[in-house]
């Protein structure tokens, strides 16, 4: 295993001269060793620990980052790539201290739209909402795939964390939409992976539209959390808006109802994506506080986007959906489907928000603290994974908050167990049942993202011993001074 141990930053040169260096190569305002700018890149929602950064640094151009990544190498300084640090796990909170690189402030440009072959090209440091305007004012007739998150928050973080979105049944993990990068490795070597690979010095804007079929390099750089190099470009893929949307409601009165439709509905190509929630999170999608479920009520909901090119088009969709939904309900389960919009005005115009992506979900930040175990899931295990969380949110007297998907025409699934709580408060309690939660999950299969590392220590008694050396060989052979975000994946 790569060495863990805390290490002297300033073994091998003095704090004062690092500053001086980094002031050289980024320009005094674009460095910053105060304790009062430093502090909010210390720590993030979750429950993992705070560490301060020893310097932030805000870059402008690849020639600067090569500077810095040659000069960190020399000195073994810690580099933590932070685009907005909102992955909810800890993943750029500086464990070892050193250089924070925070692109998020200037290199935040959209570089290209193709509308020919549909896609974006982004700098690290672009947001949803900014990528959201963009379309809107000048490619209508183009989407993008929205997470939950807030708008806010990083697209290249996503896709290089493989989030999942609105168009998660179709298309499944955001990793999969990434048509190609530019990257700062190790040995200051700028990589274009992809189509735009031709080009000595630079690619054609209209060259990133694919990333096979060449030897795929660019697993190296995905779910890696920043351990293996600077992503500066990113391309991913856009999605023609169908002009036609008729999201459902679908309701279910058993616990386990929603299993079966998952998986069914996900092999059945007709919605977009199915986000499965405990009528807990329901409710406090529409802004009830401490929400709680009556017994009478049903314990899990989802809300299903569906879009069509013509009315034709969505009303076989329809048809399909409620034959599933009559053929569960024959065979045992209480499923039903309301159409949402008519829902919503009967309820509440702001239950719409949801569709709204990327929409600020306030109350997910009611608390100080936030995070969740996020896993990939066999859809198959979908009803055990339900009733052994079930019943450990039951031992804690926590009110269940759980989020299922089905991913990529049914290939595999998303579940999320969520936890808002205040961190000054009621931390240990929610830790003990998300390590719980963890364990029964990681028994059953699931495969968390975006982990922290007091996780991936678990994983890592668990998974195949061929499989971590050959990680540590990537990781050793692609920073040997381990300086790219020390500590991810336990490194
Ligand atoms: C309330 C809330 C709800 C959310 N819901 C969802 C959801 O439904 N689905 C979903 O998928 N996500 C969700 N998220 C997570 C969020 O979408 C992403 O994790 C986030 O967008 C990542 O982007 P970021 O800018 O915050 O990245 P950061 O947190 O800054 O960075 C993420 C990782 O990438 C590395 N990194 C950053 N920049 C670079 C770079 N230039 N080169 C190399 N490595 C780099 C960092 O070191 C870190 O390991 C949610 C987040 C919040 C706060």
């Amino acid at each position: 295993m790569t060495t863990t141990n805390q290490r002297n930053v300033f073994e091998k040169i003095s704090k004062d001269n690092v500053y001086s260096k980094l002031v050289e190569i980024f320009g005094k305002d674009y460095v910053t060793d105060k304790k009062v700018d430093l502090y909010p890149y210390s720590q993030d929602m979750t429950e993992n620990k705070p560490h301060m950064p020893d310097f932030v640094v805000i870059p402008q151009n690849n020639e600067q980052l090569v500077e810095l990544i040659n000069f960190c190498n020399e000195f073994s300084i810690p580099i933590v790539p932070y685009t907005t640090g909102n992955n909810v796990g800890g993943l750029t909170i500086p464990d070892y201290g050193g250089i924070v690189v925070d692109f998020g402030k200037k290199m935040n440009k959209i570089l290209h739209i193709d509308d020919n072959m549909m896609y974006a090209l982004l700098e690290p440091g672009v947001t949803f909402g900014q990528l959201k305007k963009h379309l809107e004012e000048h490619y209508p007739h183009l989407r993008y795939s929205f997470p939950n998150a807030p708008p806010y928050s990083g697209v290249v973080g996503n896709v290089l964390l493989s989030g999942m979105t609105n168009l998660a049944a179709k298309i499944g993990s955001m990793a999969d939409s990434i048509n190609g990068l530019e990257v700062i490795t190790a040995d200051g070597n700028v990589a274009r992976i992809g189509s735009c690979f031709y080009g000595k010095d630079k690619a054609e804007d209209d060259s990133w539209w694919c990333r096979y079929p060449m030897p795929d390099l660019l697993g190296l750089f995905v779910n890696f959390q920043g351990m293996t190099g600077l992503v500066t470009k990113c391309a991913v893929q856009l999605w023609p808006k169908e002009p036609i949307e008729k999201p459902q409601l679908v309701v279910f009165f058993g616990l386990t109802d929603l299993a079966p439709f998952l998986r069914e509905v996900g092999r059945a190509d007709i919605v977009n994506d199915v986000a499965a929630f405990s009528v807990e999170v329901a409710k406090m999608e529409v802004g009830i506080p401490e929400p709680v479920r009556y017994p009478e009520e049903p314990p899990y909901t989802a809300v299903v986007p569906m879009s069509a090119k013509t009315e034709n088009q969505m009303n076989a969709k329809l048809e399909i959906l409620n034959d599933i939904i009559e053929k569960l309900n024959n065979a045992g389960t209480n499923i039903h489907v309301i159409d949402y919009k008519e829902f919503a005005k009967l309820f509440n115009l702001k239950a719409l928000n949801i569709f709204n992506l990327p929409s600020q979900i306030l109350s997910l930040h009611e608390y100080s603290g936030l995070t969740w175990f996020g896993a990939y899931a066999p859809s198959h295990k979908f009803e055990e994974l339900i009733e052994k969380t079930d019943e450990l949110y039951r031992k804690h007297g926590v009110p269940p908050f759980n989020y299922l998907k089905i991913m990529k025409g049914g290939h595999y699934g998303i579940f999320r167990p969520i936890f808002r709580f205040k961190k000054f408060k009621d931390q240990d309690k929610i830790v003990k049942l998300l390590e719980e939660i963890a364990d029964v999950c990681i028994d059953l299969g699931c495969i968390p993202y975006k982990t922290p590392s007091w996780i991936t220590a678990k994983l890592r008694e668990k998974i195949n011993p061929g499989w971590i050396a050959l990680f540590e060989k990537v990781k050793h052979c692609m920073d040997p001074n381990n300086i790219f975000n020390p500590g991810r994946w336990n490194t």
